[in-house]
């Protein structure tokens, strides 16, 4: 009886949220499989899970219209087809399809869609990019919000979340969660501290700083027995509530979770859109992807410049703009139109997807000290790589980086195109076929602004969060 009136309670709550009226309905998540290689992926249901906290979305805006991600899901009334809600996002298994070792076996990561709990059955369907980056659906599964193998109780919470910036009704404001790892139970007081220097940083950005109060952000952190970290090619390994690690897909600097279980059963106890996991390690490092979390290391000298690039892929889906790093993705020659909206492939300069910001008279490709920059990044490259390779303290790393920072600033300083909008070749990880609206933004360099493009594609996110 009392499981029907919970049922009936969360129905209207539903109804409610979908008629578009601002009052809370519970959030429903749905954990599944994601595995294949290289040629083939499979999905399938893990399970369905009735967050603690009520769902923290713009019931204003159910419909995501900004292209963004790799995948897009839908919620579909089955009778009709109805669009209910749908969001944009990208994936850890799409990102591994294109490492070498997905050539030769199988892996399956875990995912998790979240969405408001429907009052009737709804069928969910994945999408995913064709090579002309047109979405197909590539799977569906029907949800019945009254089927009782639900999960429809969680644990105690292993820890409280804290309100480091509070504005208003989740509904109404982007709920950002920095969630912590890596710390001890001592090192409590230096993650919310921590939390809240990386978070003004990121608000004292554009445009971030002009829509600060249209956030949220809570800290949440489950200690660990010992500082840090795994750093496995290092021989550093740790045990971590959130499973976060560096050398994903042997890259060294790149640090995920790739544990989706552990780190949703954590983060459902604070109201979230957005995660940034701030790991508790000196050594440079971090990732993003786009709808699901990104990761910064608190402790590393570049740990604001980490914690707002790696959020720029995480919030917006911004593309890399850099391109001599190493990165583990292999590439082709074909260049189809990348939909991420900070890159392009210019085939046909007049329908430039940022044409309208770019000033009359500016030439498309746009000149810039190219040759220059890429010599000086060919010695400055292999530089890092030997440090990294002989184990050097970090403090010899981040000299390097403050050398090359300084040299690319000057360098891409006081030329004739240097505050233009324009095509500048070289982006997406290559030198040459994909260009970036402006000589710097933080996806380009360690510069401390975005683009205005960038800027743009980042309000738009906002927007759908908050109007
Ligand atoms: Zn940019």
């Amino acid at each position: 009886m009392t499981s029907f009136i919970r049922e009936v309670a969360l129905a209207s709550f539903a109804l409610v949220l979908w008629v578009g009226v601002s009052q809370a309905a519970s959030t429903l998540r749905l954990d599944y499989v994601h595995s294949g290689n290289a040629l083939v992926e499979n999905y399938a249901l893990d399970r369905l899970v009735i967050e603690p906290q009520p769902w923290p979305g713009n019931p204003a805006r159910p419909i995501d219209a900004t292209n963004r991600g790799a995948n897009l899901f839908e919620v579909v009334d089955p009778a009709d087809g109805t669009v209910l809600y749908s969001r944009g996002f990208s994936t850890v298994f799409a990102e591994w399809r294109t490492t070498e070792e997905a050539q030769k076996l199988s892996r399956a990561f875990q995912e998790s869609l979240r969405l408001p709990l429907p009052e009737k059955p709804v069928r969910v369907r994945v999408l995913s990019r064709d090579e002309r980056n047109a979405f197909s659906v590539v799977w569906s599964i029907d949800v019945d919000p009254s089927a009782p193998d639900i999960e429809r109780k969680t644990g105690p919470a292993p820890a409280q979340p804290i309100a480091i910036r509070h504005n208003g009704p989740s509904e109404r404001k982007v709920d950002l969660l920095i969630l912590g790892d890596g710390y001890t139970a001592a090192e409590a007081g230096k993650f919310t501290a921590d939390a809240k220097r990386l978070s003004d940083r990121l608000f004292a950005t554009t445009p971030f700083r002009e829509r600060a109060d249209d956030f949220n952000v809570w800290a949440l952190m489950v200690a660990t027995p010992q500082s840090g970290i795994s750093r496995p090619s290092t021989g550093a390994y740790r045990w971590s509530a959130l499973g976060t690690r560096y050398d994903i897909f042997g890259r060294e600097r790149y640090a995920l979770t790739l544990d989706n279980r552990a780190f949703r059963d954590i983060a459902q106890f604070a109201p979230y859109e957005f995660v940034e996991i701030l790991f508790n390690n000196e050594t440079y490092g971090g990732g993003g992807i786009f709808g699901q979390f990104s990761t910064a290391a608190a402790g590393s000298e570049w740990a604001e410049y980490l914690f707002i690039h790696e959020f720029g892929h995480h919030f917006a889906a911004l593309a890399d703009e850099y391109y001599t790093s190493p990165v583990a993705y292999q590439s082709g020659t074909a260049r189809p139109e990348p939909w991420e909206p900070n890159v392009t492939a210019l085939h046909d300069p007049s329908r430039l997807k940022w044409l309208g910001k770019v000033k009359q008279g500016t030439p498309l490709p746009t000149p810039w000290p190219k040759a220059e920059f890429e010599k000086y990044q060919r010695a400055y490259q292999k530089e890092r790589s030997q440090l990294r390779a002989a184990n050097k303290p970090e403090s010899e790393m981040n000299a390097l980086f403050r050398r090359e920072r300084d040299f690319t600033d000057k360098l891409l300083a006081n030329k004739e195109f240097s505050d233009r909008i324009g095509a500048f070749e070289g982006a997406n990880y290559q030198a040459s076929g994909y260009y970036r609206s402006q000589m710097q933004c933080i996806m380009f360099s360690r510069t401390d602004h975005f683009c205005d493009v960038c800027a743009d594609a980042i309000e738009a996110i906002i927007d759908l969060y908050s109007r």
